[in-house]
């Protein structure tokens, strides 16, 4: 059997790969939930998702990462806090037990372990998805889904937030956002854009969150076309729920991310 770590360098080389055009260098990460021992391994910063190894993750406390979460969202952002949150970063060790800094966006994967119900989270910056992202229109061309599959695996209403500076500023704007949209929608996000930055999908399987990822990817793609061929027109919002929501999809939704 696998360790987490191994798993998740799997799923790392496999997000970036030159051909899948998710990152580049060191950017994007990912992180998988040890619940039973209140952890979770990130990626550490600086590493090239493409060339991760077990050494490259990082186990960061999971309790310790809400609190600074809960307390930002509470009292706003703080130097104290700021402070907190670099300690904690910098307390991470490996498998092997060596001290290296986890990524600046951990908290982004801490809001979809406590908030999300996943256990398993994705972080990249697909050219498609960001050309988005960074256009004038951003939130209008992420307002509703553009073909089924994007409905059933993506979710039928993407959350789109504006940008934030990467760190404590990114991981509470991604909070606040994930909060709201389980208000109004009464259900998780499953892709969340972020604008001028990347893309986050979660899963319960690191297949799930691959998936949700590359159909998001192709979503962009699709946007891109209908914006060059005269507009987006998007799936209806009440026909998107209701076929995200169809027994016989979320079955379907099952197979396609293959997770056993
Ligand atoms: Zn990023």
């Amino acid at each position: 059997m696998s360790t987490l770590a191994e798993e998740i360098s799997d799923l790392a080389v496999r997000a970036g790969a030159p051909d899948a055009d998710l990152t580049i260098l060191a950017e994007g990460n990912a992180a998988v939930l040890d619940a039973a021992n209140d952890r979770f391994l990130v990626k550490a910063s600086g590493v090239v998702m493409g060339e991760a190894t077990a050494e490259d993750w990082v186990w960061v406390s999971l309790s310790k990462s809400i609190e600074i979460l809960d307390d930002a969202n509470k009292n706003g952002r703080s130097p104290k806090l700021d402070s907190a949150l670099d300690a904690i970063l910098k307390s991470a060790v490996t498998p092997g037990g060596v001290s290296k800094k986890a990524s600046i966006e951990t908290l982004v994967h801490v809001v979809a372990f406590h908030l999300l119900e996943s256990t398993w989270s994705l972080h990249t910056h697909p050219t498609p998805v960001v050309s988005l992202a960074a256009s004038v229109k951003a939130a209008e061309h992420y307002s509703g889904t553009v073909f089924p599959d994007e409905s059933v695996i993506c979710g039928p209403i993407p959350l789109y937030l504006p940008y934030d500076e990467p760190g404590l500023s990114l991981g509470l704007g991604f909070y606040k956002g994930a909060i709201k949209y389980k208000e109004e929608y009464g259900m998780n996000p499953r892709q969340i854009i972020l604008g001028n930055h990347g893309l986050c999908t979660f899963g319960n399987g690191k297949e799930e969150a691959l998936a949700t990822t590359q159909i998001a990817v192709k979503a962009a793609r699709i946007r891109l076309g209908a914006l060059a061929a005269g507009g987006i027109n998007f799936i209806p919002n009440t026909a998107a729920q209701t076929i995200a929501f169809r027994p016989d999809e979320i079955a379907r939704r099952a197979l396609l991310t293959g997770d056993k």
